[in-house]
């Protein structure tokens, strides 16, 4: 339910908490066949007015969270590497002017293997940055080039290396499964290649068809079809397998990682806590029931002089218990019912029966968890569970 409300409620809401930060950097060289994202292929010029905007936007929004301590900052897109370094170091400065962060924050940038250089190394070096988050999507570079993906495996390969001969060993890798013609051999190969390049992090998502992508308009005029669910289920089980052999906990349905290497922002999402989105199309959540979206405009975003465009959303109670059985069961750690009102944990109890009996869902004292075969059904379990 979208209600407009004043900045200075949402505000009151959010003030002194301590919260992540997110920053959405609007830029892509050329658009994936996949993606959704908000993000734009303008040159130079739009990407000097972006980061003095964000550096507007920080300035006038840093109230929102507890400034002086902030436990994680994502970095991501669109792509954050193809800011050139001069304006990396810009935004970084102007982070540095609104806030401080907790000595041992989580700072991740997203970039794309191919935008792996020496040069954005060095500059990288210049920043907090301590995690590294990299697109690689498939090590086929038939896939690749299918998905109008920049890079090639031998890039991504080179990418970790560079990294790593930098010192930066906090690297979490994307895979994407269930691509148009992809075949398990493929996908077997795509996850070994991760789990003996020995990255501490994997993220790896079911190909989705979004609407309004030029992937979805393919499979729309029949150019393309989706995967067989057995298919992804059988890739799917050999991805939870093969981390599990390499010692990665699976702490969320598509995030995996070696123990203590959890991603600490997108848990956060996944838990409920605040955070402060910046760019736009960047959200914002005040750790109750207030969800602030920046409009998806880069003209609009730039040529703000107070308060950049957005909506506010004000969540019921039953939105807000919707979230929450969809955030906190997609975890390994589950759903606490204690988070949950009187009435809202005997609902949640009444439709997770059903679950409990055919063994999807487990019960081990207050915490509902998925188990091994709930997760195949995540998505019809989780909305049952739903008002
Ligand atoms: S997947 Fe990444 S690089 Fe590709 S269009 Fe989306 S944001 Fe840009």
């Amino acid at each position: 339910m979208y209600i407009p409300v004043s900045t200075k409620s949402y505000i009151r809401n959010v003030v002194t908490k301590a919260g992540g930060i997110y920053i959405h950097v609007p830029f892509c060289q050329k658009r994936c066949l996949y993606c959704d994202f908000y993000s734009t292929t303008y040159g130079l010029e739009w990407k000097r007015l972006y980061v003095s905007a964000l550096r507007r936007e920080m300035l006038s929004r840093r109230s929102e969270i507890d400034s002086s301590r902030v436990p994680s900052l994502y970095i991501g897109g669109g792509t954050p590497s193809q800011l050139p370094a001069s304006l990396l170091m810009e935004m970084f400065q102007a982070i540095a002017e609104s806030f401080t962060f907790a000595e041992d924050a989580e700072i991740t940038i997203e970039v794309n293997p191919d935008d792996v250089t020496p040069r954005l190394i060095e500059a990288l070096h210049q920043t907090p940055v301590n995690r590294i988050s990299m697109g690689v999507q498939t090590f086929s570079d038939k896939l690749l080039r299918f998905l109008n993906r920049r890079h090639t495996s031998a890039q991504a390969l080179q990418a970790v290396r560079l990294f790593r001969e930098a010192n930066y060993n906090n690297i979490s890798l994307d895979l994407i499964y269930g691509l148009p013609g992809q075949t398990f051999d493929e996908w077997k190969n795509d996850v070994d290649m991760v789990v003996n390049l020995g990255v501490p992090h994997l993220s790896a998502y079911a190909l989705s068809y979004e609407e309004g992508t030029a992937l979805h308009k393919m499979l729309e005029e029949g150019h393309v079809v989706e995967t067989p669910d057995e298919l992804s289920w059988q890739m799917y089980d050999y991805l939870m397998d093969k981390t599990a052999d390499a010692g990665m906990e699976h702490y969320e349905i598509s995030n995996f990682a070696i123990p203590g290497k959890q991603a600490q922002h997108n848990s956060r999402y996944w838990n409920g806590s605040p955070y402060l989105g910046l760019g736009p199309g960047a959200h914002s959540y005040d750790g109750e029931n207030i969800r602030r979206s920046n409009n998806t405009s880069l003209k609009e975003y730039v040529q703000a002089t107070e308060d950049v465009p957005h909506q506010t959303e004000i969540l019921t109670p039953r939105e807000r218990y919707d979230e929450i059985v969809m955030t906190r069961l997609r975890t390994f750690s589950g759903l606490p019912l204690g988070v949950l009102t009187a009435e809202q944990r005997t609902y949640c109890l009444q439709m997770a029966e059903p679950h409990i009996l055919n063994g999807n869902l487990v019960r081990e004292g207050d915490v509902l968890r998925l188990s091994k075969r709930g997760i195949f059904v995540s998505n019809s379990v989780i909305s049952d569970l739903m008002f």
